[in-house]
């Protein structure tokens, strides 16, 4: 076996008795996840892939498509406007918070809910059902292969997400939402509810990892300026209220979601990624936050670490 494939084998073995955490069921349709399900998967920057446990089982991508839709907004509006529009500051709040900022509306960031679904909506498009369509095609490029949605979970979400229309309204009133909130938030449900492998999350990792280039297949994703960005607002916000101590103990650019996948980047050598259901208090999956930490542990991998 490849020391990579064993190394990864370790961590599932030593990981996988941890039993902390809980499965999120406010999205009804996430509380059939299997807590024991675990997987563990990385992409290489020569597209090697390396996987164990159940890397290969499907689940709704959730908040982890944001980085990737901000990737594709930022690439429509450019650096200035896109700032304009969905700031970059943590906010030191839940995913689901209220963060918008006084004066002018402008959600605190695009990888909380308020500042995702304002992205979703910054995506160029002549209608909904293209704009969905573009953010389908971005998060298969990233992936390398044609991913699909799930439409129970999507469903479930649309029917029970009165928080999420909530922020879109209130961001509407505020002026900094265009377009209709009811609208929105649909192509927003549809985007959480895309299905992925801990297996693809790998190859989109390791995207940005390689600056917007996909190591599997070969194709230009996005260009290096915007995954530079991309990585930037993951390391600062992507792990909600647990960013800044993730930065202190893992040091990589990530992001979390409620279904419980989790990826990291290693600029210039690797994209990370974790499939484990149960959620810790700040919602980051608990099995991997730990695996995580202990792989930036073991390889140095903290980006303040000098080579
Ligand atoms: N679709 C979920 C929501 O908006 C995404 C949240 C998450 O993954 N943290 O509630």
């Amino acid at each position: 076996m490849d020391p990579v494939t064993e190394a990864l084998d370790d961590l599932h073995r030593r990981i996988s008795p941890l039993k902390d955490g809980e499965v999120a069921t406010y999205i009804p349709q996430l509380a059939h996840a299997d807590p024991d399900d675990f997987g563990i998967a990385l992409t290489s920057m020569a597209g090697h892939r390396y996987q164990a446990g159940s890397a290969d089982t499907p689940f709704s991508i959730q908040s982890v498509s944001k980085p990737f839709v901000y990737a594709l907004a930022l690439t429509d509006l450019g650096p200035e406007e896109m700032l304009r529009r969905v700031g970059a500051e943590p906010s030191g709040e839940a995913f689901n918070a209220i963060s918008l900022e006084e004066d002018t509306g402008r959600p605190a960031n695009p990888m909380i809910n308020a500042g995702a679904i304002a992205t979703t909506a910054l995506v160029e498009a002549p209608d909904p059902a293209a704009r969905f369509a573009r953010i389908l095609d971005c998060l298969s490029a990233f992936a390398g292969r044609r991913l699909d949605h799930d439409e129970d979970v999507y469903a479930s979400e649309a029917e029970t997400g009165d928080r999420n229309r909530a922020l879109a309204y209130l961001m509407r009133s505020a002026g900094s939402l265009e377009g209709d909130p009811h609208t929105v938030t649909d192509t927003y449900f549809r985007q959480c509810s895309v299905r992925v492998t801990a297996a693809d999350l790998a190859v989109m990792a390791a995207t940005l990892a390689k600056g917007g280039l996909n190591p599997v297949t070969g194709a230009r994703v996005v260009t290096q300026d915007v995954a530079v960005r991309t990585l930037a607002i993951m390391a600062t916000c992507g792990m909600y209220d647990g960013a800044g101590q993730w930065l202190l103990n893992v040091g990589l650019p990530a992001k979390s979601g409620v279904s419980g996948g989790l990826i990291a980047v290693s600029p210039g050598r690797f994209g990370v990624a974790i499939y484990s259901p149960p959620l810790d208090a700040e919602g980051n999956s608990v099995r991997g936050v730990v695996a995580l930490t202990a792989v930036s542990a073991r390889f140095q991998l903290h980006l303040m670490h000098a080579p």
